[in-house]
């Protein structure tokens, strides 16, 4: 089974890119991933009320879906309405963050605000964007907020590095500040590079990578054949596949079919 935890619903740079709920279920059935966890794309520049609502109408009609809500410091209100509504619907697994698009500092004193009064407190798991190019959320800060909030649970997406600069960024940042409560998606061009994927594992350990392919920016299609031909053991791909998904994001225990077994 997999799980993907990093797609998007909403209408990107051009319609291709973009998705309602039918248009990535039918992508994900396609590719032959069980579920996936989604998100406006609208949302993370700041469009948060918008860009929520309709997330949260799509993926009420599809079985294959579960969301995250964005949030945003500088939409302090809304973010704040979105998380409380997150507690009573069971659709709801995470809250997003786009602090490059949104631009913010992760480690601002807004987000530090957001962190304490509503994000923490709502137990849900956290996922942020983090790339070298974006210097609002490099793995290095992304791994300080973490160490900040022990009892989040957050998800560093596209390895941790994204496309650009070093590919080695987070397993230095790792090795300087390991952190029990981070995963990290391979929703990135970036693993497609040969030995990545196993690069980052070598040093976080099988536990803590998650798929991930950022659809429908990308295929999803081609990131379920790339797990497959990665070099590890099948315990290890099973773990990426689905069962670091389920100890990441608990809130999906139970809305998958079969998810208690895969874990
Ligand atoms: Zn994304």
């Amino acid at each position: 089974m997999i799980i993907d935890v990093h797609s998007h619903l909403g209408q990107y740079a051009n319609a291709r890119m973009s998705a309602d709920g039918a248009r990535l279920s039918g992508l994900y059935e396609a590719a032959g991933v069980a579920h996936a966890v989604t998100f406006s794309i609208e949302a993370c520049y700041g469009g948060v009320d918008a860009g929520n609502a309709y997330t949260l109408t799509e993926v009420a009609r599809q079985q294959r879906l579960s969301a995250m809500v964005v949030a945003h410091p500088e939409h302090m209100e809304s973010s704040a309405r979105w998380i409380r509504e997150a507690a009573a619907n069971p659709d709801v697994v995470g809250v997003k963050l786009h602090p490059a698009l949104g631009g913010y500092d992760v480690l601002g004193h807004a987000m530090d605000r957001l962190m304490e009064r509503h994000i923490a407190p709502s137990g849900l798991t956290v996922l942020s964007h983090t790339g070298n190019d974006s210097p609002n959320v490099t793995i290095d800060k992304y791994l300080e907020l973490a160490s900040r909030y022990p009892t989040v649970r957050f998800i560093a997406a596209h390895l941790g590095v994204g496309i650009m600069g070093p590919g080695d960024t987070a397993v230095n940042a790792w090795v300087r500040k390991p952190q029990p409560n981070v995963w990290f998606d391979m929703g990135t061009l970036r693993a497609f590079c040969t030995g990545s994927v196993e690069q980052l594992l070598a040093v976080v350990g099988p536990d803590r990578i998650c798929f991930g392919t950022d659809a429908p920016l990308y295929h999803p299609a081609p990131f379920v054949r790339m797990l497959a031909a990665l070099e590890m053991g099948e315990d290890v791909r099973e773990r990426i596949a689905s069962k670091n998904a389920l100890a990441a994001i608990p809130a999906l225990l139970g809305r998958i079919v079969g998810a208690g077994a895969a874990a």
